[in-house]
């Protein structure tokens, strides 16, 4: 559904109210707006569909050697306190003869990225997404984030990067294709 901004402009004037601010005070007259547009963007996820992203930019390719796509940027907010993680996500697939246009994979990523998200359930809606776009072998996805909801609360160490990783098909069921992805997409192991 599309985001009623008038509403979400009016809560976030009575949120600054509840939090002991002055709404009207010149930095804040425009934030309740700024922050409706901002937060209906973050969420653009949830109106976009998987016809939007490829846009028929899936190719016919006779390969079925591994294909890797490394540091695609990701900026997500988490579910829990609607707050951003942000990272880089690692995409590898072994294709049956389509693959994807570079840049699709990043828009796939941002689809799921933009909405309100638990690291894991990204990491597994990428892998199956591109599984069943492609009718692929087989897909790895790994995710390293930051939640800044840990490091500006200190809840947890400042810097404690969050890696996630979904295998699916052949990434599932051979060791050795998934030690392949996991060489290839250069994780250290720490
Ligand atoms: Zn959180």
């Amino acid at each position: 559904m599309t985001p009623d901004i008038d509403r979400i402009t009016t809560l976030t004037r009575e949120l600054l109210v509840a939090l002991g601010e002055d709404p009207e005070r010149e930095g804040l007259v425009k934030t309740p707006d700024r922050v409706a547009k901002a937060m209906a963007f973050l969420t653009s996820g949830y109106r976009t569909s998987m016809s939007d992203v490829i846009n028929q930019a899936i190719f016919t390719q006779t390969t079925n050697s591994m294909v890797i796509v490394k540091d695609i940027e990701l900026y997500s907010l988490c579910e829990h306190h609607m707050l951003p993680f942000f990272g880089r996500c690692h995409i590898g697939y072994i294709p049956t003869g389509k693959v994807f246009g570079v840049s699709k994979l990043a828009r796939l990523v941002d689809m799921y990225a933009r909405r309100l998200q638990l690291q894991e359930r990204l990491t597994e809606q990428i892998s199956e997404a591109i599984m069943d776009a492609i009718d692929a072998r087989g897909v790895g996805v790994m995710i390293e984030a930051k939640h800044l909801c840990m490091m500006m609360r200190g809840v947890e160490k400042q810097n404690s990067l969050m890696v996630t990783s979904s295998v699916v098909g052949t990434f599932r069921e051979s060791q050795a294709t998934r030690e392949e992805f996991l060489a290839l997409v250069g994780h250290r192991a720490t």
